[in-house]
């Protein structure tokens, strides 16, 4: 079992309370790590850090800066395949999907140290000839990352890259089911990140979080996680009037059109709605498809979905145990509730026994009412509703009909459709002819309880500056 330390100013060290979360390999069961279980001393300490560190290294040039995102970016892969296996371990990601997230992460640490010579200010016309106007774009200062289970080691440098390269300093707080990848990474870039600069702690979200957000030395909050957090976070810093930026859950839409090359959608929903068993915030929760291809489509997913691989994270193709045991009853009581409100299982259904693990099997519900909890709230597991239309104003009023705004989907072939669908749907991302995933030079970000900012791209580094205007008379 590995041991693994919070950094803080530089330093490799244990909570302050010696206390310390367990981790577990869910596919195993086994306890494979402990991290410390921080508290408020440790968001005083590390807070601390970031803000004396801060002032020196907003005032190193950008590219100076960026030198050091790319020193990050080689520690990843120079250890790709030590930080992809511990995050198998510690998630049950599978095999391919965990190489993915870490090589990515790399690839995003490279692609914000690209911007340190492109992001600029403005110059405004002033009214008054002998007067000029100058907009300055600087670091809001200490950030605070608060991070989910789910990808935890690409959110991590979502929040790190773009703040730290535009000069503000960072506490990153981890999951406390996930938190090994980015200690262990944060040992390895020890000696890169200059002390303070970037600090790592770890513990609960009602203690360290909730402290963190509270203290007087954080000047914004990036969370990636759940409505319920969001709400606690937005209450945490209302009266310091702190900019939040908060990347919430989802309820994404996969609308089919009669047009749609159904094999292609069949595919696509498919995998986005098994990957990592369905624990992606982005992917499909819910297909709406037009009833004269309703049939051809429902048949090919049950056969899509009953063929679907998944097992042991270092073998499966498809998926493997939910994050723990809590997902997995929260997945199971869901669909029990939907069957019990008239939701017909067309496959799956229960839990799937695999020997160990959390498993459960890849589940299709036709006939859920849109009203129903099913089709309203997060499932983060392998389930997926499918709803039959045939009025386009009303399937538009059915997917934007949920809490969440942050990603949807669309397949058909006709430009005019996608163009309307585009125009009619309220929600952050929309895909079309494509299974749901982002690019780390899009912009990420959700409408309704999804969130507020958001991440990756351009708007994805201005979220981490504020604006000075600069009126000087000569
Ligand atoms: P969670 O809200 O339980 O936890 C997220 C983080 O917030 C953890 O580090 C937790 O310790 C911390 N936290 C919880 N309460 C807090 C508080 N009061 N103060 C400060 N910190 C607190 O979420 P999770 O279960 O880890 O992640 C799953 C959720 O994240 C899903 O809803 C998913 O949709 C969402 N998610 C969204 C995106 C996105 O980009 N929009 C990406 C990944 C995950």
């Amino acid at each position: 079992m590995g041991t693994y330390k919070q950094l803080i100013n530089g330093e490799l060290v244990d909570a302050t309370t010696g206390d310390w979360i367990e981790v577990e390999n869910p596919y195993t069961q086994e306890i494979i790590g402990q991290a410390p279980k921080g508290n408020a001393n440790d968001a005083d300490k590390a807070l601390q850090a970031a803000k004396d560190a801060q002032k020196a290294w907003a005032k190193r040039a950008s590219a100076d800066r960026a030198g050091i995102l790319k020193q990050m970016a080689q520690v990843i892969r120079d250890n790709r395949i030590e930080l992809a296996d511990l995050l198998l371990s510690e998630q049950a990601k599978v095999a391919g999907l965990a190489q993915v997230e870490i090589d990515f992460t790399a690839d995003y640490f490279d692609y914000y140290a690209g911007w340190a010579n492109i992001y600029e200010g403005e110059v405004i016309q002033s009214r008054d000839p002998q007067e000029k106007m100058f907009l300055f774009q600087k670091p809001i200062g200490v950030i605070v990352g608060i991070c989910p289970w789910n990808f935890p080691f690409f959110v991590m440098a979502r929040k790190v890259a773009p703040s730290m390269l535009v000069g503000c300093t960072s506490v990153i707080k981890p999951s406390s089911t996930t938190p090994l990848t980015t200690l262990r990474f944060a040992e390895l870039c020890k000696d890169i990140i200059p002390a303070g600069v970037v600090n790592f702690v770890t513990g609960g979200g009602s203690t360290l979080g909730d402290a963190l957000v509270r203290h007087p030395l954080s000047d914004m909050v990036s969370l990636t996680g759940s409505v319920e957090a969001g709400v606690e976070i937005i209450k945490g810093s209302a009266e310091k009037i702190m900019k939040t930026s908060l990347e919430l859950g989802g309820k994404a839409p996969a609308i089919v059109f009669p047009d749609a090359d159904i094999d292609l959608a069949v595919e696509a929903v498919k995998n986005s709605r098994l990957i990592f068993s369905g624990q992606v915030c982005n992917c499909a929760e819910r297909a709406y498809v037009h009833k004269d291809v309703y049939d051809e489509f429902l048949t090919k997913l049950k056969a899509a979905f009953e063929a679907a691989d998944y097992g042991d994270p270092k073998t499966a193709g498809d998926y493997s145990s939910q994050v723990d045991k809590a997902q997995l009853e929260k997945i199971s009581e869901m669909v029990e509730r939907a069957k019990a409100a008239g939701a017909e299982v067309v496959t799956g259904g229960a839990p799937a026994d695999k020997g160990t693990g959390y498993f459960y099997q890849p589940t299709i519900l036709a006939n859920a009412a849109q009203d129903s909890e099913i089709v309203q709230k997060e499932v983060f597991g392998p389930v997926l509703p499918v709803l039959a239309w045939d009025d386009y104003d009303q399937v538009i009023d059915d997917a934007n009909g949920v809490e969440y705004g942050l990603t949807s989907s669309v397949f058909t072939k006709s430009l005019s459709t996608t163009l309307q669908a585009l125009t009619d749907l309220n929600f952050g991302e929309t895909y079309v002819n494509r299974h749901h995933f982002e690019d780390l030079q899009g912009w990420h970000a959700g409408w309704r309880k999804s969130g507020i900012g958001g991440a990756d791209g351009k708007h994805g580094l201005f979220e981490y500056l504020q604006q000075q205007l600069a009126y000087i008379k000569f």
